[in-house]
């Protein structure tokens, strides 16, 4: 069978996930990385040709869907539109409330071009959100839970980091264990983040800043006042044996009631050592079905919810059948 032809869009974390996951898959081939910088200074572990941004539309007919992984924040608010004008995409736009925009941007292109562009695809959002409309569409009545960690935040690592004295520094976000429990019982929908996590940080100091940096880190505002926060100083050696993976997961719980003395619960949870090389994951899977669906005929832009299971896997019809057993 003639594989999917793959791109990659942006070589940061996210991207090099991606051209793991692609490995893991026979019926899809990596068929070019684009890059902002200097194609001539990235060196793929998989060998794959690397090529400049600008390049891209020479490719349109040796490309079948490109994965975009530039960042949320700038990145892809422009790139998702301007590539869904030529190539079906897949991004995993993170930014919970300008996605109805990035929707809206994004569909425009891709109707216009006769392409799919499948939008904000990862594990949040992407399987959690299924995961939080399966909850909901079975339990009607009842309350959805979200519990992200334990994982590495990149946002708060990043302001311990810019403390003075710090020399290394990660952030993982951890869900307090009682009120994780009490969610099982349906109990606690109208706690806070704050209330449902707290924050756990490891920090490699001299001993002489020690107590000003955590003070700082305690009452810094946003970021740690509000949460129960622990700093622990460890020793470069230890945080470079223990933290360096981007490790992270979460929880989604639905308790509700079928009847009133009846109470159901359905839980999903992730527990990831490299949250980028999961998400790529979901990706890559998301990539098969825009291909699938364009071939068909589909356009326009797509969110996790709009894509059937079936569209996600290699397996024939016949084969999913016999797995339904
Ligand atoms: P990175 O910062 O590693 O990469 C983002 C872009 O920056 C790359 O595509 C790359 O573009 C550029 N870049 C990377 N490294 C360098 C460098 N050394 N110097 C200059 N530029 C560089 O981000 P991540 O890959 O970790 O994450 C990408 C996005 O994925 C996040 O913004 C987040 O929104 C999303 N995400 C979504 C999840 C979900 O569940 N939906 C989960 C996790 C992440 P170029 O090659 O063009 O220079």
């Amino acid at each position: 069978a003639n594989n999917i032809r793959v791109g990659i869009v942006g070589y940061g974390n996210l991207g090099r996930g991606v051209e793991i996951a692609i490995s893991k898959n026979p019926d899809l081939t990596l068929a070019g990385i684009f890059t902002r910088r200097d194609p001539k200074s990235l060196t793929p572990a998989s060998k794959t040709p690397v090529y400049a941004y600008d390049e891209m539309s020479n490719f349109k007919d040796d490309m079948d869907v490109m994965i975009l992984c530039g960042g949320s924040a700038t990145d892809l608010p422009v790139m998702s539109p301007e590539i869904a004008g030529s190539f079906n995409i897949v991004d995993s736009f993170d930014n919970h409330s300008k996605i109805p925009d990035h929707f809206a941007a994004v569909n425009k292109a891709a109707e216009e071009s006769g392409k799919v562009a499948v939008i904000s695809v990862g594990w949040d959002p992407g399987l959690f959100s299924l995961n939080r409309l399966l909850g909901e569409i079975v339990l009607p009545q009842g309350d959805t839970f979200t519990f992200w960690g334990e994982g590495l935040s990149q946002g708060h690592s990043d302001a311990v980091r810019r403390i003075e004295g710090v020399k290394k520094a990660v952030q993982y976000t951890v869900p307090i264990e009682e009120v994780l429990q009490e969610a099982r019982e349906g109990k606690g929908a109208d706690l806070t983040s704050a209330q449902r996590h707290k924050r756990v940080c490891y920090v490699v100091a001299d001993e002489k800043d020690q107590a000003r940096i955590e003070q700082e880190i305690k009452t810094m505002p946003d970021y740690f006042a509000p949460y129960d926060t622990t700093v622990n100083f460890i020793s470069e050696e230890e945080f470079n044996k223990n933290h360096t993976k981007m490790k992270h997961g979460g929880v989604v719980i639905r308790s509700g009631k079928t009847s009133e003395e009846h109470k159901e619960t359905v839980e999903f949870s992730l527990n990831l050592d490299s949250n980028p090389e999961f998400t790529a994951s979901v990706l890559v899977a998301y990539a098969r079905a825009a291909f699938r669906l364009n071939q068909e005929g589909g356009k326009g832009a797509k969110t996790a919810f709009d894509i059937p299971f079936a569209y996600l896997t290699p397996k024939s019809h016949a084969q999913i059948l016999k797995d339904l057993l």
